[in-house]
Formats: structure tokens, C-alpha cells, sequence
């Protein structure tokens, strides 16, 4: 599985990468400190899943999500996670084109569930490798 998040507090970094460990030893993690930078790397390299911060630097996640969508016409899911995961922001963040959210801070569980959703194919796949 093939990561990348983009979020601009190393301590949020910290934290997500740790919980992706604990869950998956096998991710392969990659970062960006702000939209700008997710977006260089997103034209780039392929993921299975792009872990999004809305408030950034430079372009935040909601512009990031339209360029996501609009010019590299991207299919990857991409999961905003969000310290003001209300009732509005969550439609606001769902209409802007992302596939869904985990609210900050970050439950293990919860990010648990949205890996195996979107991710499911791919352990099965690896499981059958190591088998
Ligand atoms: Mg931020």
C-alpha cells in the first residue's frame, strides 16, 4: 500500500504515520508539508490512497482537491482529514471532491476503517502474496 499525506504540522505527520505503521508495517509512506508540494507529487508518483489536511500552506486542501480532480484527473481516493470535521464542513468537504473525511484528532480506528474501505483490494492481494 502506497501513502501519501499531505499536512503541514510535523506533529500530525507524526501521529498519522505512526497509526499507518501500527496498522499496515508493509505502507510505504510518503509526505508533503503543503498543497503545493502534494500537488508536484501527486503528477508524479502513484498512490493507493492520498491522506489530505484542509488548512495548508501555500494551497490548501480544497484547492488542492479541485486540481486533484480537474487537471491531473486523478481517481486515487482521497480522504480529507480535518480538525473541524461539523455538519457543514463535512458536506462542503465531500461537494469539494473528496471521497470521504476523518476528523482530527485522528482515531486509530476510525482511520482503520477508511483504510480497509478503500485499501480492502490491495491487503487481500498482499496476504496472498505472503501466503
Ligand atoms: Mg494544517
Amino acid at each position: 500500500m502506497k501513502i501519501l499525506i499531505a499536512e503541514d504540522e510535523p506533529f500530525n505527520i507524526m501521529v498519522l504515520e505512526e497509526m499507518i505503521k501500527i496498522l499496515y508495517p508493509q505502507a510505504v509512506i510518503d509526505k508533503a508539508e503543503d498543497g503545493k508540494i502534494a500537488y508536484e507529487i501527486l503528477q508524479k508518483n502513484k498512490y493507493d490512497i492520498f491522506l489530505c489536511d484542509i488548512n495548508m500552506p501555500n494551497m490548501d486542501g480544497y484547492e488542492l482537491i479541485k486540481k486533484i480532480k480537474n487537471e491531473l484527473k486523478l481517481s486515487l481516493p482521497c480522504i480529507a482529514v480535518t480538525a473541524f470535521a461539523v455538519q457543514g464542513d463535512k458536506e462542503k468537504i465531500l461537494l469539494a471532491g473528496f471521497d470521504d473525511y476523518i476528523s482530527k484528532p485522528v482515531d486509530i480506528e476510525q482511520l482503520k476503517t477508511i483504510l480497509n474501505k478503500y485499501c480492502a483490494d490491495l491487503e487481500e492481494k498482499s496476504d496472498e502474496n505472503i501466503q
